[in-house]
């Protein structure tokens, strides 16, 4: 094991670096691996502005990185006991939990009532170092088999599939249902492929950019542009006037908040996983007359292993997201190419 790796360092706000630093070693229950893929998300395009000062991350300098895949290269006392050996090839998440609080013992480990305390939780790439660089130290609970028929590129984008399909649980999307998402992003898309696995039979895309409004007909999804006209008449009229039974709300700005619960059908509900900076303000009066039922989707709990068959079968479809890829030496391009809407970037593979 060499001493140093080449890692992704933000040292402040803004700005960052690619740096030799030490490999960090495995604890108790953990496992040092070599990162092949990690996929660059919105929250780590955050972190590097600085959006979440104090929180995500606590302090700089900090590594960012938290959906990637890899093979172990060494345990930590105890992981074999939970069957790892050197060279298995695992997919990462990010939140480790404690695994003892309430919330966690009901399997709502997204939900830890410990978040953050030091020595009982952990989140790779927000709380703690993640996986922008050669070598990462993950704990058991978060890494999961990769099956060997999915690449270590598409593995980086199990974590994403994972979310997305537990926003469709949270929206109870149920067989027959005409669903609308708000957002063509990674977790929109997959968000719509997550809705025809729980058997929807309809889902409409609502996206104001037109590579984003490409892409999601490109998936044979029903697509509404918001950048011309109102989206909540337009899908009202796709829907005979009533409305869809569930919205994804996967695009995280106030007015997308509104217009979800706006293009319910009576009784309908609303998932929400984009996460506004402000307060929105909602339509009660409909909201209780209507029985509209709005509930928020925090990451994954429990979906990792469940999403890795539907990749493989083609019904997840996080190949058709990828749409860059660059080594960790080419981030600043890499980052770049993420924050520019005119570059067609979904999910950006980096590479260390
Ligand atoms: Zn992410
Ligand atoms: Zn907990």
């Amino acid at each position: 094991m060499p001493a140093t790796m080449e890692a992704l360092v933000v040292l402040e706000p803004n700005r960052f670096e690619i740096q030799d630093v030490p490999v960090p070693v495995p604890g108790p229950g953990e496992v040092l691996a070599r990162v092949r893929a990690v996929s660059i998300c919105g929250t780590d395009a955050h972190i590097v502005r600085g959006d979440y000062p104090g929180f995500w991350p606590p302090a700089f300098p900090f590594i960012p990185g938290h959906e990637w895949a890899g093979e172990i290269v060494e345990l930590g006392s105890g992981a074999e006991k939970y069957g790892w050996t050197i060279g298995d090839r695992v997919a990462g998440t990010s939140h480790d939990a404690c695994g003892v609080c309430q919330k966690c013992v009901e399997g709502r480990y997204n939900l830890c009532e410990n978040y953050g305390r030091p020595g009982l939780h952990k989140q790779y790439g927000h709380s703690v170092q993640g996986a922008d660089a050669e070598y990462v130290v993950q704990g058991v609970k978060t890494i999961f088999a990769l099956p060997a028929a999915l690449s270590f590129d598409e593995g980086a984008v199990i974590d994403p599939a994972s979310i997305a399909l537990h926003v469709a649980n949270r929206g109870n999307v149920t067989p027959g249902d005409t669903v609308a998402i708000t957002g063509a992003g990674a977790i929109g898309l997959l968000g719509g492929d997550a809705a025809r696995i729980r058997g929807a039979s309809r889902v409409i895309l609502i996206e104001r950019n037109p590579g984003r409004l490409a892409k999601a007909a490109e998936m044979g999804f029903e697509t509404v542009d918001s950048g011309s006209g109102d989206p909540v008449a337009t899908v009202r009229e796709m829907t005979g006037g009533f409305g869809v039974d569930v919205v994804l709300e996967c695009a995280g700005v106030p007015v997308t908040v509104q217009w979800a619960l706006a293009m319910l059908r009576r009784g309908g509900r609303c998932a929400a996983v984009g996460i506004p900076t402000q307060g929105v303000e909602i339509a009660m009066q409909r909201l209780v007359l209507d029985e509209l039922e709005l509930v928020g989707s925090r990451a994954t709990a429990g979906e990792m292993r469940r999403v890795m068959p539907l990749v493989e079968q083609g019904r997840m479809r996080v190949r058709d997201v990828m749409t860059h890829r660059f080594a960790l030496a080419d981030y600043p391009q890499a980052l770049a190419t993420f924050n520019d809407p005119g570059s067609g970037a979904i999910k950006i593979i980096v590479a260390p």
